[in-house]
């Protein structure tokens, strides 16, 4: 069998690339990881240049999940529990706590104020007319 990697002749263990390639994966992951606990936050493209190691091979660990164990899924946390997050500023249900808070906070005088102006507007209108 040939390996994915760098086509080189190699006998077949259960794994698409070659051992001289897989150690040299292992190597990359450690530098990789290495450069992500002083980079947090860094991108793929960040890692291939200041590492070396080309993004292929990246993502290759991000789709085995090693890299998303190690470094980039634990990038982002939210603001207010910590816990960590994919995207944004806060979790799910730090949101749904903050939209809920904004819900009974936020509308309730712009209403009543709003009301009370269409009330007194019409006020003065009716006693302007009689
Ligand atoms: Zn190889
Ligand atoms: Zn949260």
């Amino acid at each position: 069998m040939n390996c994915s990697q760098c086509g080189r002749v190699f006998a077949y263990r259960g794994k698409s690339i070659c051992s001289k390639c897989i150690e040299k994966m292992e190597k990359d992951f450690v530098i990789v990881r290495r450069y992500l606990e002083k980079h947090t936050g860094a991108g793929i493209r960040e890692i291939e240049e200041n590492t070396g190691v080309n993004e292929q091979t990246v993502m290759q660990f991000m789709r085995e999940g090693r890299l998303t164990a190690e470094g980039i899924s634990n990038v982002l946390k939210c603001d207010i529990c910590g816990s960590s997050i994919k995207e944004g500023r806060y979790c799910e249900k730090c949101l749904y706590d903050i939209s809920c808070k904004l819900q009974s906070v936020m509308p309730v005088p712009e209403v009543s104020n709003v009301q009370q102006n269409t009330r007194n507007a019409r006020g003065t209108m009716y006693s302007k007319k009689s």
